[in-house]
């Protein structure tokens, strides 16, 4: 089943990581794991080099986040939306504000560096709350730096292409942080729920979406999927606030209630796309995402681990800078 952040037996590094942790599961600079990011960088050449990419194990989620192991059948019915990683509401706020403070930070190294890239993935049922998640999370982030991409129903000309084309024309360049909100898994997703084509073609989307991630792994693409859970009680909750306040009426959209009627084919949906699309280069991060506040945190101190984890630096100075002196 799901393996627990940390506990995964990635050796004694993952071990000592989680001890850190379980000591102050909340600390503003929990233990590096620059390592395997590190050796990607090693050689310091002008571009990437390829291979050690995929050789990279991830870091550990946040804790409350619940990584799905490789190889491994899952179920979201496991999964208690409620938990909150530990977190109290109390600390949540300065708790966000530290993390998106090292976003903020690790972003300008990632940005200068301009060498690897992050793709961070957002799927959830409708009312879910990506969008939510995408605001609190990348809120002071250099908007130069990051490209937010929301997937809506294809249009006729990316429906002339193969399934893939309108995300990967979407992927992060270096030095980029992308967010993709709702994504290729879409089509394992929707489009399996609605019968949208053939059981075999979406069937055979599962094998091509981990040799699409792992292009983009070895191109120096970091990816980050997270799936954000809620339960069917808060789904409801959500509709209502939306129905019952004026200002929430845009985000109303009747086509919900439809879908929601499809709630048990979803989560069978989303069961085969979390257990087959989880590889060791990009797992699927399981967030209870029933209290929003909770959610944003480890989602936040995830992107910021991550990104401490590829260890991006600032180009080395540049010599014969020295002498130089700007005419007035
Ligand atoms: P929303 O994100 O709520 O604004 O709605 C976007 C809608 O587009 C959702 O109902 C998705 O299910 C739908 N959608 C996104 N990607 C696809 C796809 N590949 N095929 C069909 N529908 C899609
Ligand atoms: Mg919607």
């Amino acid at each position: 089943m799901a393996r627990k952040n940390g506990k995964d037996g990635n050796g004694a590094k993952d071990d000592k990581a989680e001890e850190t942790r379980s000591q102050a599961p909340w600390s503003d600079h929990p233990p590096s794991f620059a390592g395997w990011a590190r050796a990607a960088i090693a050689g310091s050449g002008t571009a990437p080099s390829l291979s050690p990419h995929l050789h990279l194990i991830p870091p550990p989620a946040a804790p409350g986040i619940v990584t799905v192991g490789p190889g491994q059948a899952f179920s979201l019915a496991a999964i208690n939306p409620d938990a909150t990683g530990g977190l109290d509401k109390a600390e949540a706020k300065a708790a966000l504000d530290a993390q998106r403070a090292r976003i903020r930070s690790l972003q300008e190294k990632l940005y200068a560096e301009h060498r690897r890239s992050l793709l961070v993935v957002f799927q959830a049922i409708d009312t879910g709350g990506k969008d939510g998640t995408i605001r609190n999370v990348l809120e002071g982030v250099n908007p130069q730096g990051c490209r937010v991409w929301s997937f809506k129903v294809p249009s006729p000309e990316e429906l002339d292409q193969d399934f893939l084309w309108r995300y990967h024309r979407r992927t992060p360049g270096r030095g980029l942080i992308g967010v993709f909100n709702r994504s290729h898994y879409e089509d394992v997703l929707v489009v399996r729920v609605k019968g949208l084509v053939p059981e075999e073609t979406w069937r055979e989307r599962y094998g091509l979406i981990n040799e699409f991630e792992r292009l983009l792994t070895l191109s120096g693409c970091v990816i980050l999927k997270f799936f954000l859970h809620i339960s069917k009680d808060e789904q409801k909750e959500r509709l209502e606030a939306r129905l019952a306040d004026p200002e929430k009426h845009w985000k109303f959209d009747p086509a919900d209630l439809v879908e929601r009627k499809s709630w048990d084919a979803y989560q069978t949906a989303f069961d085969d796309a979390l257990t087959r699309c989880s590889t060791p280069y990009a797992p699927w991060h399981v967030v209870p995402a029933n209290r929003k506040w909770a959610r944003n945190v480890m989602v936040a101190r995830t992107i910021a681990d991550t990104l401490e984890a590829m260890d991006p630096r600032f180009p080395e100075p540049r010599k014969g800078l020295e002498g130089i002196t700007v005419p007035d």
